[in-house]
């Protein structure tokens, strides 16, 4: 249920909501609009139909959320959709978040060259798997924290921000003592127990569509994050398996205008596992920002042919140059900005 707030509402009236709605055992969420302030109320709605609600002073409207997710509703929010800080960029906000870097870290040399290289190019953070899920037991599985503590180091050098993934609840806490971002990979989507786990915490989570998950199963997968009290959820569209073989995923584009209407979340798109294909890497990252995506998560790799994973669609820096400049225009075209520094050091 959220509880609308009239115009002007003091700080003692919202107190007084809150403790109303409390003391019946649910949990409030407040979210300050420019106009309104919106009180999401999550638990047992019957409790708080047994109080007359409007006539606590302050509240303009109660609504009753029908969708079985609340905190991860559009509804949930008042005004615009919520923005998540990532370094020097707003994630949900105007300028588009461009998240790139390898597959895997592979050491200390290539991450660094990466990281100085799409920075000038203009992404606002650098990825890169410490752990990674791998399908077989005898793929490369990552460097563990040895990587953790690379990634740290060109932070430091870069000044970029990185995301990383975590795959279990063991390794939270090791991995936000080190990340700016956890990532919660597609195998992991219904990780319950680890989702839960991302949620303690206020480390903002990137959590990717499973292969075989609706819309729906992602943002009930979001609202597991957030009703533990970390609501900095990015989503992110990273294709899913269909009957289609021709590229290693489908790739969901619908997902994307889907999302931004049913949750106030910031949504990114992944068209480097949702294709397989490098070449189809920069027609999916136009199509997405077209589509309203906040952002992408690209994968690139100073030798490709080299990579320990994902080298079929890992972008080398020429090729990471070239879609951000072609990016340029789509990004205009639905009303976002593309980091302007970085426009000006690729075409110079
Ligand atoms: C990745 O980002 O490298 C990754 C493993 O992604 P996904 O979980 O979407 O397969
Ligand atoms: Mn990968």
């Amino acid at each position: 249920m959220i509880i609308i707030t009239r115009k002007g509402v003091t700080d003692e009236e919202l107190d007084h909501i809150r403790e109303r709605v409390e003391t019946l055992g649910l949990r409030t969420h407040v979210s300050r609009g420019e106009h309104r302030t919106v009180i999401g109320c999550v638990g047992d709605e019957e409790r708080l139909r047994t109080i007359p609600l409007l006539s606590i002073p302050g509240v303009e409207a109660v609504h009753t959320v029908l969708k079985p997710y609340k905190l991860a509703s559009r509804e949930f929010v008042a005004g615009q959709g919520s923005r998540i800080r990532l370094g020097s960029c707003d994630v949900g906000g105007e300028e588009l978040a461009v998240i790139a870097g390898p597959c895997s870290v592979e050491g200390l040399d290539m991450l660094r060259e990466t990281g100085h290289r799409v920075r000038s190019a203009g992404a606002k953070a650098l990825r890169g798997g410490a752990f990674k899920p791998r399908t077989s037991p005898y793929s490369f599985r990552g460097m563990g924290e040895e990587g953790l503590e690379i990634l740290a180091r060109v932070r430091e050098e870069t000044g970029l921000p990185v995301v990383t993934e975590v795959m279990d609840t063991r390794q939270v806490d090791l991995v936000a003592s080190y990340a700016d971002v956890l990532q919660v990979g597609a195998r992991n989507m219904q990780n319950f127990a680890l989702l839960s786990e991302v949620g303690r915490i206020r480390r903002p989570v990137l959590l990717k569509r499973g292969m075989s998950a609706t819309v729906k199963d992602l943002l009930l997968a979001a609202e597991y994050v957030m009703s533990q009290g970390n609501p900095n959820v990015i989503l992110c569209e990273r294709g899913i398996r269909t009957f289609e073989t021709a590229t290693r995923n489908t790739f969901d584009l619908a997902a994307i205008p889907v999302l931004k209407q049913e949750t106030h979340l910031p949504v990114v798109a992944d068209p480097s596992h949702a294709g397989g294909r490098r070449d189809l890497v920069a027609p999916l990252s136009y199509a997405a920002v077209a589509a309203g995506a906040d952002g992408l998560l690209v994968e690139v790799h100073p030798d490709p042919e080299t990579a320990t994973s994902d080298g079929d669609q890992s972008l080398d820096f020429g090729e990471f140059e070239g879609l951000m400049s072609g990016l340029k225009a789509f990004a205009a075209a639905a009303g976002r900005t593309l980091n302007p520094l970085a426009a000006a050091s690729v075409s110079g």
